[in-house]
């Protein structure tokens, strides 16, 4: 069936959905069935479990419950399901993707603060401890454990740390991590941690999972319930009661992550996670080699996602060039920066450090196209 297939190999560098492999795909062609039957509940029971696995969760404290969104969706849960009446979050701010989850405070009326620090720098300790001890009704915190707008790795089990000492809950977006860069959800301090199987799964979209501390899930039995369709707990308690989703899961996406799961403990954490460096090592490398720029200190980057600046030839052309590349099968992607324009290469999916070779090649050859100067040139 494999062979019979013959779909195009795509090369995807943007932050997901990932590059997948031909037996993920193929694992969305099933019968069809309906996911009320006892074989499919049996199926993301233990998925469940795998999930929790990933993050070396003991499975009598940690538990995960899925849902049928895209990533986003899990900020949204977490934040309007965690907080009890009367209390207030702490989003640690240091890119899009902590903004995001500002924003879904002030949607949702949460009482919040939002503590900027700035978009190339990890954020300081000594702010976050003196915030939780001016607030004692800070009872929830989040932040972001890769900033996949520029690729900065934030010290989760630093800051967990101080949150736990000040008796809060501390939620993470691990959805440009999870499955790749090693995490233990213990000894990270996180309480609750989520993604995307289209990310480090390498699977599909359309199904996202939040994997936390099941004790503090049930604790939130009581919390206000701000969402009718986004609520940790209520899916929580249809899972454990029913083995199902509350409203219709996304069936063919669950076969294709199922498939992901198998092949990521195939592979193993170690290997994998180094597989994922070799591409980023490569990445960095071909960047190098053409003069290229990265805005983010290369110690302060998670391994994953490389924020390029535009050059400032006059001939530089960002559509052209994604074009280019785009009709050789490589796709790279737009920043996330507001002050700055850049692009990213990132080094999710099942790719390898060969691939990136053959992308620089197509690279270079796409300059030189356009009449862009190499080494890429910079005013400073
Ligand atoms: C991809 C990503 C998300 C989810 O984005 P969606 O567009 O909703 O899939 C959330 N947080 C981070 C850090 C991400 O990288």
């Amino acid at each position: 069936m494999q062979e019979s297939m013959n779909i195009k190999r795509n090369i995807l560098l943007n932050p997901g959905p990932a590059t997948t492999t031909d037996t993920v795909k193929m694992a969305q062609i099933v019968p069809d069935i309906c996911p009320r039957e006892k074989e499919f509940a049996s199926m993301m029971k233990e998925m469940r479990e795998d999930l929790v696995r990933i993050v070396h969760g003991d499975l009598g404290k940690y538990t995960s419950v899925l849902f049928c969104g895209s990533g986003t969706i899990n900020i949204d849960i977490c934040l309007n399901s965690l907080l009890p009446e009367g209390k207030k979050v702490l989003v640690i701010n240091n890119g899009a993707y902590s903004t995001r989850a500002a924003e879904i405070c002030e949607y949702y009326g949460l009482p919040f603060i939002d503590l900027k620090f700035p978009v190339d720098e990890q954020p300081d300790l000594e702010i976050i401890e003196q915030t939780l001890q001016q607030n004692p009704d800070i009872a929830l915190v989040h932040t972001t454990h890769n900033e996949t707008g520029t690729g900065i790795l934030n010290p989760v089990r630093e800051i967990g740390a101080l949150v736990h000492r000040y008796g809060a809950v501390f939620t993470v977006d691990t959805t440009s991590t999870y499955a790749m860069r090693p995490i233990d959800i213990e000894k990270d301090n996180i309480d609750f941690c989520m993604a995307s199987a289209q990310k480090g799964l390498m699977a599909m979209t359309g199904l996202s999972f939040v994997v936390g501390n099941t004790e503090m899930i049930r604790k939130s039995a009581d919390y206000p319930k701000r969402s009718y369709y986004c609520n940790l707990y209520l899916q929580y308690h249809f899972f454990e009661t029913t083995g199902e989703m509350h409203f219709t899961p996304p069936v063919q996406t669950i076969y294709a992550a199922r498939q992901a799961l198998d092949e990521y403990f195939a592979e193993g954490e170690t290997a994998k996670w180094q597989r994922h460096l070799s591409v980023f090592e490569a990445i960095h490398a071909g960047l190098e080699r053409l003069g290229f720029q990265d805005i983010i200190k290369r110690e302060l980057q998670a391994g994953l996602v490389v924020s390029v600046r535009y050059p400032d030839d006059a001939n530089w052309d960002f559509e052209k060039v994604h074009d280019y590349c785009y009709e050789r099968g490589y796709t790279i992607y737009p920043g996330k920066v507001s002050e700055q324009s850049t692009f990213r290469l990132c080094a999710l999916g099942a790719i390898t450090a060969e691939d990136i070779k053959e992308f620089f090649v197509v690279l270079e050859e796409a300059l030189n196209a356009y009449n862009i100067k190499i080494p890429v040139y910079y005013v400073k």
